[in-house]
């Protein structure tokens, strides 16, 4: 086997972490350029089918990407049982967008994107992602750095997600108790901030950082796991804060609530909602 600075070039080596690393072979390139952003790159691999990386690391892949889309839509949003504006920060492949609009009950979701590059070329290279959501009158996308838009918005949301890269680069300012204290502030009464917070096995420090500012913040902070096999190293944890009661529904409640949805899926149940929040050890450790 080679070096790891030698790897065959029809590979896409993933970086993202000191001592760990993740290849996915390249069966064709579809494109490869950088915006003022970041690097995207879109390549198509046997086993995970189209995959986008911004900046080298696995951002979204046609195969497995239903895991994360369901777990960060259905959660928040089955949990508070009337969510009718949702939020989501970063998102620019569209698939949580695409998640979070299969509920009719959900009235507006509001979509703010650093990189209307991602936007486009996703909607060009993988539109299986977005699956029609960049098309739904109920969306609305704004092009704007979400830090930004959330210090100066206004509006309340009963859901906001935040689909952000890793903390480097323009995703680093999604990670700051500045952020976070500027969503809370975008919260309606009984809403729900979830956030992409990593693999705790490998990005441990990140989980811890983030619940303390939501303890700081909200009467209930936590996490929740999902294993989706192309962010790797483990279960990822799914930061969830609130002030309302939402984590407490019970499982019948849930399964009305889902089953009323009419929204068929492929990870998500409700007892995999309620599994979710249970954490091994070393996860909790890491949330104090
Ligand atoms: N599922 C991926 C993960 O867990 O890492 C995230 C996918 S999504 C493509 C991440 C998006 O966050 C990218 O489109 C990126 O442009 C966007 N993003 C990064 N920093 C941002 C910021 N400060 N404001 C808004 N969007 C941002």
């Amino acid at each position: 086997m080679t070096d790891r600075d030698s790897w065959p070039a029809d590979w896409n080596v993933e970086r993202l972490h000191a001592d760990h690393a993740q290849a996915l072979r390249i069966s064709r390139e579809f494109y490869d350029s950088a915006t003022e952003h970041q690097r995207i790159r879109v390549f198509e691999n046997p086993t995970f089918g189209r995959i986008m990386t911004l900046d080298g690391v696995v951002q979204v892949t046609e195969a497995d990407n239903f895991i994360y889309h369901e777990m960060l839509t259905h959660v928040p949003i089955l949990a508070h049982g009337a969510a009718r504006r949702v939020l989501i920060v970063g998102g620019g492949d569209g698939g949580m967008a695409r998640e979070a609009l299969k509920h009719a009950s959900v009235e507006q979701v509001t979509m703010v994107e650093i990189d209307g590059g991602v936007v486009e070329f996703c909607k060009e290279y993988l539109p299986g992602i977005s699956a029609g959501a960049f098309d739904d009158p109920r969306l609305d996308l704004v092009i704007a750095d979400g830090a930004d838009f959330m210090r100066q918005n206004a509006d309340l949301y009963d859901v906001i997600i935040v689909d952000s890269t890793d903390p480097v680069g323009p995703g680093e300012v999604l990670f700051t108790d500045t952020f976070y204290g500027h969503a809370k502030a975008r919260l309606a009464p009984g809403g729900i901030l979830v956030t992409q917070n990593g693999v705790p096995f490998l990005q441990g420090e990140e989980l811890t950082n983030t619940m303390r500012a939501f303890r700081a913040l909200f009467a209930d902070a936590t996490c929740y796991l999902a294993t989706i096999p192309t962010y790797a190293g483990g279960p990822m944890a799914l930061g969830w804060g609130t002030d309302g009661a939402a984590r407490g529904v019970d499982l019948a409640t849930l399964s009305a609530r889902f089953a009323a949805s009419g929204i068929e899926t492929d990870y998500y149940t409700p007892e995999v909602h309620l599994g979710a929040f249970a954490l091994p050890p070393y996860v909790s450790r890491l949330i104090g």
